[in-house]
């Protein structure tokens, strides 16, 4: 448990020192993955159901498949040929990985929401430890 919990409700994260975001379990991390992160815990932990995702008014919708839509590129046939060739090569490596490490190496949001989707892990915060301040109940999927 962190210390002064309550003392963080309403502040600006801007003005909290690294090391006390830390101490809560946040981590820098991409905002795409953040948006994908919050999309998977929001279906109830199901990647398949943030790609169906039907609520064509969330902010996030755009986002969800963690890729910036606006940010296209034009590419020649050769270029994606290539880009394909090297995307299918790293997930075959990715694959070949023991699944802690995978990859970029983390997981941990990702797993985070998922565990969060199943009603939080073993070191989840209850409403025990944060009277008044956080939910009793797990927000209803969907409805993020
Ligand atoms: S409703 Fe919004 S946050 Fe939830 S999965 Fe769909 S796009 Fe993501």
């Amino acid at each position: 448990m962190v210390e002064g919990i309550p003392l963080l409700i309403g502040r600006d994260p801007r003005t909290i020192p690294i090391e006390q975001l830390k101490a809560l379990g946040h981590e820098k991390h991409p905002l795409l993955r953040v948006i994908r992160t919050n999309c998977v815990a929001c279906v109830g932990g199901s990647e398949a159901e943030v790609r169906r995702c039907r609520l064509l008014h969330c902010p996030f919708w755009p986002y969800r498949m963690g890729r910036n839509p606006f940010h296209r590129q034009e590419l020649t046939g050769a270029e994606r040929r290539e880009r394909s060739a090297r995307a299918r090569a790293n997930r075959t490596a990715q694959l070949r990985q023991p699944r802690q490490g995978r990859g970029t190496g983390d997981n941990s949001l990702l797993d985070a929401a998922k565990a969060l989707a199943r009603g939080g892990g073993a070191d989840a915060p209850t409403a025990a430890d944060w009277p008044g301040n956080y939910p009793s109940a797990p927000m209803p999927v969907g409805e993020c």
